[in-house]
């Protein structure tokens, strides 16, 4: 797991406080990038503005609202990059889980679009694929149950879109990587 400097922060899905949902008033959390741009972690707001202030990090993306403190006042910050590289010698890849595509294709079925909670071997494994970001992707039960076996030429059926692995680490839980729609563009494949 992370454990440089400013990374150390609260478990991604940590549970947010009371009235911070839904409604965009609230923004309890920040995802934190790296210099280079590369997502490292969510930090509490209290975090993020220490970051700022010090000056180990910089706001991307903000909600309107300034955040008074006795010195200054910030844009609250959403999205933050550090100003200098960290390096992180131990970022493992997540693996394909039924949980991690999921949450990967947003429990949209990869052929029909509807809701889905199975995951779907694009080139099924009885004809050799294999278990990777590449060849596994969302379906809802019905897609899967019709496409058993078969190739998707065989039936022509086409993907929605081409899966890929995540760039999210396994620092993120899912109601992480689900909190804030302003993510997704920093955590995107
Ligand atoms: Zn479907």
């Amino acid at each position: 797991m992370l454990t440089t400097g400013p990374l150390n922060e609260v478990p991604a899905g940590a549970p947010q406080p009371a009235g911070a949902h839904g409604t965009g008033a609230s923004l309890p959390r920040a995802l934190l990038l790296n210099a280079s741009g590369e997502p490292l972690c969510v930090v509490s707001l209290h975090r993020a503005v220490v970051l700022v202030m010090t000056g180990k990090a910089t706001v991307l993306e903000s909600e309107g609202r300034l955040l008074h403190s006795e010195r200054a006042a910030i844009p609250l910050p959403v999205v933050l990059s550090l100003t200098r590289y960290v390096h992180v010698p131990t970022r493992r890849p997540v693996p394909p889980t039924r949980r991690t595509v999921l949450q990967r294709d947003d429990h949209r079925c990869a052929y029909c679009g509807g809701g889905a909670d199975t995951v779907d071997h694009v080139l099924p494994r009885s004809r050799g694929g294999r278990h990777e970001w590449g060849n596994v992707v969302a379906a809802c039960v019905r897609c899967n149950h019709r496409k058993a076996d078969h190739l998707l030429h065989e039936l022509g059926w086409e993907l929605r879109f081409t899966p890929r692995a995540p760039r999210w680490s396994v620092a993120f839980g899912a109601a992480a990587v689900r909190a804030e729609p302003v993510w997704s563009r920093y955590l995107a494949a």
